[in-house]
């Protein structure tokens, strides 16, 4: 872990989702587990990045909205705390935006667009050569989300480490253009040597890609084929029975490398039964998918079940869920706002104080 650490004495994190839908189970083994995990030693930001959902769904506002506080929603129920981590929301800290057009200075065009999450992304999702010149842009938007909490590491999937690499780039650049930090410098050196940012790393939970229920592609809001932390038990039956493995029967050897054991190896926590479940299904001795799939939907609502409960006391409150994101504006705010303004001392865009007020 990079020795940065804040005021209080804990080290910062910041991470966040995309209000482009509901949160499923992809997200709780790639980041959000760790989050929770991590909430009571680590000064913790959690953003909800509702401008990088206009960059596809710019005629959605509404449904942006909504996603907005179901994700918050979601949060609660997986366990954070809002009172130890701040839940913010990325349109109300303007300094994010801010850095976005400085950082943007900072990247090669033809570097954001090597980008091999970007290039994924345009194909899984269709996006074709229509997209907005806002959608490349996210990627720079978030080396702003990120670097604005100056923080040491940041919980992500998999599919994030090609993001933060750009993000890493951005804050050597930055230290080394603008607070004369030797380029030959080791990234855990920046901020002693005067770096306005830490280089922060990425900190990939349990299970990096947890494939979809399609068998092929990562578990995805917009693909249709992701398990929600919100679904009913029987939904959650109904889409782990959905889940493609391709096998035939239950006396052909399986693959326990397939999607099904994907999610029996991430979901039933019990190792000897894990152990049993794939000598069994490798050898092909008369276990079907179908008896697999059974259990790891019990494993599944077992885990669900606390957080539907935590969910409903928030259930219909929209209030409640509004102040928990103020809240978390005017503490992300406080910080974001202290980076800008050693941003501009470094880059001599200071020229007076600014106070910015929140409510
Ligand atoms: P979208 O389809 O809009 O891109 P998404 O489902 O990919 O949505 P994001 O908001 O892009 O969700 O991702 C939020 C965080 O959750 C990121 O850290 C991402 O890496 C992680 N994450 C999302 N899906 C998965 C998955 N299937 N397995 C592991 N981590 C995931
Ligand atoms: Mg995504």
């Amino acid at each position: 872990m990079n020795p940065q650490v804040t005021r209080n004495g804990r080290p910062r994190i910041l991470t966040g989702d995309t209000p482009t839908g509901a949160l499923h189970l992809g997200h709780w083994v790639g980041s959000v587990k760790r989050r929770v995990e991590l909430q009571s030693t680590h000064e913790c930001y959690f953003l909800v990045a509702n401008m990088h959902a206009f960059t596809t769904r710019v005629d959605l506002s509404a449904e942006i909205r909504r996603d907005s506080i179901e994700i918050v929603r979601d949060y609660l129920a997986m366990g954070i705390d809002p009172k130890q981590s701040a839940i913010f929301l990325q349109s109300e800290v303007p300094a994010i935006a801010e850095l976005t057009f400085l950082f943007a200075m900072l990247l090669p065009f033809n570097r954001v667009m090597r980008n091999p999450t970007l290039k994924d992304e345009i194909k899984i999702k269709n996006l074709g050569e229509t997209y907005s010149f806002g959608f490349p842009l996210y990627a720079v938007g978030q080396t702003a989300d990120i670097l604005a909490f100056r923080p040491s590491g940041v919980p992500v999937g998999e599919d994030q480490v090609p993001h933060l690499e750009m993000t890493r780039e951005v804050a050597r650049r930055f230290n080394q253009i603008f607070c004369k930090v030797s380029e030959h410098a080791e990234d855990s050196d920046h901020e002693k040597l005067g770096g306005t940012f830490p280089i922060p790393h990425a900190d990939v939970g349990a299970v990096g890609r947890l494939v979809g229920i399609d068998g092929i592609n990562k578990m995805s809001k917009s693909l249709g084929n992701a398990i929600f932390i919100a679904d009913t038990p029987k939904e959650v039956q109904k889409k782990v029975g959905k889940i493609f493995t391709g096998r035939q029967s239950p006396t052909e050897p399986g693959d326990i490398t397939n999607a099904l054991f994907q999610y029996v190896d991430a979901f039933i926590l019990d190792p000897p039964r894990v152990a049993e479940l794939k000598d069994r299904y490798s050898r092909g001795d008369n276990i079907g998918d179908g008896h697999i799939k059974q259990e790891v939907a019990e494993a599944l609502n077992k885990m669900l079940e606390p957080m539907r409960e935590r969910r409903r006391q928030f259930e219909g409150d929209d209030r409640a869920i509004i102040d928990i994101l103020k809240d978390g504006c005017i503490r992300a705010n406080q910080v974001a706002e202290e980076t800008l303004a050693m941003v501009k001392d470094a880059t001599k865009l200071a020229y007076f104080p600014r106070r910015l007020t929140i409510g």
